[in-house]
């Protein structure tokens, strides 16, 4: 059912923020792991629930995304997908998380910083980007074990938020809308960083994807 998206760019390409190696494991084999263990997860529910498993297949027939998100909203009622729960969740919230994540990321270009609207809100929400980039890195570092750094938005009143979330959490759970996130599980830097995770969190601005940011912010 759900697929392991390709990236759009090679394994290398975000070199030297994030090396080809990490790239090539984390892509193939984590985010390929929880592609696959969703889907037998979901095979149960299919015998067990299989009016929820209908639900899910016409939000999957809009997108997958639309399905990932419909999933996670039962975050807040795990009960409710039965006795795999734990499962469905943490690997619904896995593919969403990373095929987002590979978007969120771009070639390394000299001076990167926003433009356009998600520019002026971070002024807005922030002071300036400046400020924006500490409290993000803050976030990042501050997250005890594994996680994520999300910029977030509301999607109401679309004021920015940053949140620091465990394990594979997604701020879908919460109605909020994920703009730009940093995986701060070890498996996303240790290769090249060990536990220097603010290193990390640094070099991440010169490959962060504001063009994507701001479409996931107009949208
Ligand atoms: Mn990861």
């Amino acid at each position: 059912m759900f697929k392991l998206p390709k990236l759009d760019y090679d394994f290398a390409a975000l070199e030297p923020a994030i090396d080809a190696e990490t790239m090539r494991i984390h892509h193939d084999l984590h985010h390929g792991t929880y592609v696959a263990n969703l889907n037998s997860a979901l095979e149960i529910l299919k015998n067990d629930q299989p009016k929820l498993f209908a639900e899910i297949s016409d939000y999957f027939a809009r997108s997958e995304n639309a399905a990932l998100e419909f999933i996670l909203k039962f975050q807040n009622s795990p009960d409710d997908l039965g006795e795999n729960a734990a499962k469905i969740l943490n690997n619904a919230g896995g593919h969403l998380n990373h095929s987002l994540f590979w978007k969120m990321l771009r070639a390394p270009r000299e001076n990167n910083a926003p433009d356009g609207e998600i520019a002026s809100a971070i002024a807005r929400d922030f002071g300036n980007f400046a400020n924006f980039c500490d409290q993000f890195e803050a976030a990042a570092l501050g997250q005890f074990g594994s996680g994520w750094a999300w910029l977030i938005s509301d999607p109401t009143q679309r004021k920015l938020e940053i949140i620091a979330a465990k394990n594979q959490e997604n701020p879908i759970s919460q109605g909020k809308k994920a703009l730009l996130g940093l995986d701060v599980w070890e498996h996303a830097y240790y290769l090249k960083y060990q536990n220097r995770r603010g290193e990390y969190a640094k070099n991440f601005w010169s490959i962060a994807n504001w063009d994507f940011a701001n479409e996931l912010f107009a949208a």
